[in-house]
């Protein structure tokens, strides 16, 4: 074990906490970072936390601020590295989605490219100085401004059977009912599993609210995977049943328009069951929505204005 924890221009010795505000250079612009470096007193794995991905999923935000806060270096085995905010242009323009300073979701161009544009560039930076330190990662997230969902915590598949049973074992850990296989590549804790690091994503809160119980379930979960992990004392913690998920469907549109749903997110639907539509701006209607699968609806994007690609709803089965 290294005897300093560094990120940037940022470190902290073995036993010691270190926060501030890291300005990285990207495409021209300057990002700001927050971090938290919390090198425990006690050896142990380095746990890197990450939120604000997507600038306006608040709740996710306000937990990882706690975390951050509230950790102490005489508590904690082993060093956990917290970023609340990782994409301020996101964050500061309240944007859905994407960064503002491309047009691009922050987390569909992981690792990132140096030469690319903003968001690549930011996303090469947080991966090799960040997650790279991990031996492991939770990103946290929530639903957008436009978005209500119901949580559910997300492990990707790489590949790796050793790799791929621990982030499994951490989503479930976390204690959110809900646990989601996905496959997609390009996203923050997709690109850390592909690097070999047990990596887990975990959503609560939405439409631009940051409920108590929202980051509470959220700062509560990751307490339980640092005890589960031996970074925190305290007994282990108590099982939740949880329900995986093999199948998560996205439902995207194909116009522009209003968008109109007769469902609530957590809605149990069957196959072929209609649950909205899209019209044009007569109120005609272009697209109807029906239910991909038998299962639940675990987000739904609730705005009336709907582009042409942006998601529309997704069914967990
Ligand atoms: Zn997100």
């Amino acid at each position: 074990m290294s005897t300093t924890l560094k990120v940037g221009q940022f470190s902290a010795a073995q036993g010691k906490k270190t926060a501030g505000v890291q300005e990285v250079q990207v495409a021209g612009h300057v990002v700001q970072v927050p971090l938290f470096l919390v090198h425990g007193a006690k050896a142990g794995p380095t746990l890197v936390i990450t939120a604000g991905v997507h600038g306006a999923e608040y709740a996710s935000i306000a937990a990882a601020l706690e975390i951050g806060q509230t950790l102490t270096p005489e508590a904690v085995h082993g060093s956990v590295i917290v970023a609340p905010v990782v994409n301020m242009p996101a964050f500061r323009a309240r944007s859905i989605y994407v960064c503002p300073l491309d047009g691009k979701n922050l987390n569909r161009v992981f690792p990132g490219n140096p030469d690319g544009t903003a968001s690549e560039q930011l996303a090469h930076w947080l991966f090799q100085n960040l997650l790279k330190q991990a031996d492991y990662y939770v990103d946290l997230h929530g639903g957008d401004l436009v978005e209500a969902l119901i949580p559910f915590t997300i492990y990707n598949v790489s590949g790796n059977e050793q790799v791929d049973r621990k982030s499994k074992e951490l989503a479930q850990v976390f204690g959110i009912p809900y646990v989601v296989r996905s496959e997609t590549r390009g996203s923050t804790y997709s690109a850390a599993a592909h690097e070999g690091i047990p990596s887990m994503l975990a959503e609560a809160g939405g439409q631009g609210l940051w409920p108590r119980e929202a980051v509470a379930l959220l700062t509560t979960g990751v307490n339980r995977l640092m005890r589960h992990l031996g970074m925190l004392e305290g007994p282990a913690p108590e099982p939740i049943p949880t329900l995986s998920l093999d199948k998560f469907i996205w439902l995207r549109s194909e116009h522009d328009g209003y968008y109109y749903l007769d469902v609530n997110v957590g809605d149990t639907v069957r196959q072929g069951q209609l649950l909205g539509k899209i019209t044009d701006f007569q109120g005609n209607t272009l697209q109807t929505v029906e239910s991909p699968a038998d299962g639940r609806i675990l987000f739904l994007v609730s705005s009336l204005a709907i582009n042409k690609g942006d998601p529309l709803l997704a069914v967990g089965a």
